[in-house]
C-alpha cells in the first residue's frame, strides 16, 4: 500500500521569490556589523588557560629512571637512558646502595599527542604541563627535546592551584603538625617541671 501525498501539502511553506537570497543577505550583513572575535597573533599574545597543555617540563633532580612514564607512553614517544651507581656504605659494615643516574631524557613532540599519560604516572612529580607553545620547528628532528631543554620549561610552569577549603590537609602536612604539636606539648612539660623545681628549691 502506497501512501498518498495530498495535492496542496506544503503549499503553506512556500516561501516569497528572492526570501532566501534576502535571509543570506541579512546574515552577512549581521556578521559584518558585529565585533570580530579574531586575536591578533603573534602581536597580541592569547589568554590561554593556566593548565594549557603547551609542551612537557622535565623536573630533572625528581626523575628515578624509573622509566614508568616511557612505559605507559602510547606513542613510544619517550627515551631514557640511566645507569646504577653504588653509594658505598654509610657506616663501617654497612650494605652498599645503588640507585639510578638519568643519562638521557627525551622527549620527541613530533609524535607525542599530549594525551598527559606520562605526567599522570609519575610517581614523583617529575613531568609537568607547561603553557609554553612557541616550539614550532622548520626541521621535524628539532622537535625532539632533550633533557636540557626539557629542563628549561619549568620556569614556566605555573604553581598548583590553592587547595580548596573543605579538603583535608595532604598526609605530610598532618604528620608534621601531630610531631610539632608533640615536641611542643614535650617542650611545655619540660619547662613547667622546670619551673616546679625552681619554686621548690
Ligand atoms: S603526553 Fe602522552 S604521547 Fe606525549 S609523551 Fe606523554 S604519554 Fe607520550
Ligand atoms: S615516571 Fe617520572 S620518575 Fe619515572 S622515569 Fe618518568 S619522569 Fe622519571
Amino acid at each position: 500500500m502506497t501512501d498518498e501525498i495530498p495535492e496542496n501539502e506544503g503549499a503553506g511553506r512556500r516561501k516569497l521569490p528572492g526570501a532566501g537570497l534576502a535571509q543570506g543577505l541579512a546574515t552577512t550583513f549581521k556578521t559584518m556589523v558585529t565585533k570580530s572575535h579574531t586575536r591578533q597573533y603573534p602581536d597580541v599574545a592569547p589568554e590561554l588557560p593556566p593548565r594549557t597543555r603547551g609542551v612537557i617540563a622535565l623536573i630533572e633532580e625528581n626523575c628515578t629512571s624509573c622509566m614508568l612514564c616511557a612505559r605507559e607512553c602510547p606513542d613510544w614517544c619517550i627515551y631514557i637512558d640511566s645507569h646504577k651507581e653504588t653509594i658505598p656504605a654509610p657506616t663501617a659494615g654497612g650494605r652498599e646502595r645503588s640507585r639510578n643516574v638519568l643519562d638521557r631524557f627525551a622527549i620527541d613532540f613530533s609524535l607525542c599527542m599530549y594525551c598527559g599519560i606520562c605526567i599522570e604516572v609519575c610517581p614523583f612529580d617529575a613531568l609537568e604541563w607547561s603553557p609554553e607553545f612557541e616550539y614550532a620547528e622548520y626541521d621535524i628532528r628539532e622537535m625532539l627535546h632533550e633533557k636540557p631543554r626539557l629542563g628549561q620549561w619549568v620556569e614556566s610552569v605555573p604553581p598548583p592551584p590553592a587547595l580548596d577549603d573543605a579538603a583535608e590537609d595532604p598526609k605530610e602536612i598532618s604528620l608534621a603538625q601531630k610531631a610539632a604539636a608533640k615536641k611542643q606539648a614535650a617542650l611545655d612539660a619540660a619547662a613547667q617541671q622546670e619551673g616546679t623545681a625552681d619554686g621548690d628549691a
